[in-house]
């Protein structure tokens, strides 16, 4: 929904300010999605308005559903014909979180991912990212899904800090009392380790989560399967988040996909203790979470469960050793596979 738009069309048509707020309300509030299903305005305008303006900037072309019902991914079509795709799932019991993207694709080409082999398109406008939202909160709605509709993570398609005006703004109406109003820390913002926009997060929304999406424990192979760590090594990745840790002292999530035979043995282990022992503020406060990898292309395989176990234990005994030195960690349960809905494995093209 383009507020603006909604608002100078009621100052045309005459209506007086309060029409604005009752049904910019209605949006972002009680997530209708119909002019004609807000009870406060007459039938006349809800067509009017409908005539005028059109409440999502996309339309929804397919809604996957996985087996088990805790999974959903919704291929969305926008105005110019480009593709998205954006999921709702539940990760814990009666939980729900929606994955949101950013970009229609992606740039930084990593080689595990479906959507950044599918190269980039454009950036999404900060609209068409709320939208996202709104078209969930309105099929939770609509759908009595069980439970409560809790967070909201940009680890969709494309890379939030290489469209930071866009996804900037769309964080500030996500935020706002005057609009969604959700909380700063029901958001997750992942990254793959862009250090300006990091440190902007710092800044700018210290109390928005941050995901960094590490993968690899050394520039070697960092480099060879995520070619944006040539431009921003982990040297300078651990530079962006010591100045994270000093503005904001709030845990990162590391995002850890396990690939077998790559990064699941003991050498990486290590290193990866070793470069969040290295990162001041980083044993405190970095968390890994290790994620099974959903095969999408590029023949890598996923490790297999006894191994990601190990891996787990081998860096909670690290954190049990160091004891006031924590570098905690858990499993992440896979979703969706079926129906390609995790996140990070969305490609557009279904
Ligand atoms: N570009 C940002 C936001 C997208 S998040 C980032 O990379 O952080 C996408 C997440 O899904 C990343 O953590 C990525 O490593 C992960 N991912 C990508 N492909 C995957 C796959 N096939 N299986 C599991 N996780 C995957
Ligand atoms: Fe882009 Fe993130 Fe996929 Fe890498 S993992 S290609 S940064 S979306």
């Amino acid at each position: 929904m383009d507020f603006i738009k909604l608002q100078s069309i009621l100052k045309e048509i005459g209506e007086p300010a309060f029409r604005y707020r009752q049904i910019k309300d209605a949006f972002t509030k009680q997530f209708v999605l119909d002019f004609k299903n807000i009870s406060t305005i007459s039938k006349s305008l809800a067509e009017d308005l409908a005539e005028k303006i059109s409440p999502l900037s996309f339309k929804a072309e397919k809604i996957l559903e996985s087996k088990d019902g805790l999974s959903f991914k919704a291929l969305l079509r926008l105005s110019d014909g480009a593709v998205i795709e954006t999921v709702l799932l539940s990760p814990l019991p009666g939980r729900w979180s929606a994955c949101l993207s950013s970009q229609v694709g992606c740039s930084l080409a990593c080689r595990f991912c479906a959507t950044g082999q599918g190269g980039f398109r454009r950036n999404l406008t900060s609209e068409e990212i709320t939208d996202q939202v709104l078209f969930w909160k309105n099929f939770f709605k609509e759908k009595k899904l069980a439970g409560k509709f809790s967070s909201l993570v940009f680890m969709g398609m494309g890379e939030p800090f290489l469209n930071w005006p866009e996804v900037k703004s769309a964080l500030k109406i996500l935020i706002d009392k005057e609009f969604f109003n959700l909380g700063s820390r029901s958001i997750s913002v992942s990254t793959s380790g862009i250090p300006d926009g990091i440190k902007n997060m710092a800044r700018e929304f210290p109390q928005i989560n941050l995901a960094v999406s590490l993968i690899f424990p050394n520039d070697r192979q960092r480099s060879q399967y995520m070619p944006v760590n040539r431009r921003f090594n982990l040297n300078q990745l651990k530079k962006a988040l010591t100045y994270y840790f000093s503005k904001t002292n709030r845990k990162v999530f590391f995002e850890y996909v396990m690939f077998k035979g790559l990064n699941d043995q003991a050498a990486q282990a290590d290193e990866l203790i070793e470069f969040i022992k290295s990162i001041e503020g980083g044993a405190k406060l970095i968390h890994v979470n290790l994620i099974r990898y959903n095969a999408a292309s590029g023949g890598f395989s996923p490790s297999d469960a006894k191994t990601t176990e190990w891996f787990k234990d081998y860096l909670k005994w690290f954190k049990d050793y160091l004891n006031k030195n924590k570098v905690g960690a858990t499993i992440r349960k896979s979703l969706g596979e079926e129906i390609k809905g995790a996140c990070g494995q969305l490609a557009g093209n279904q």
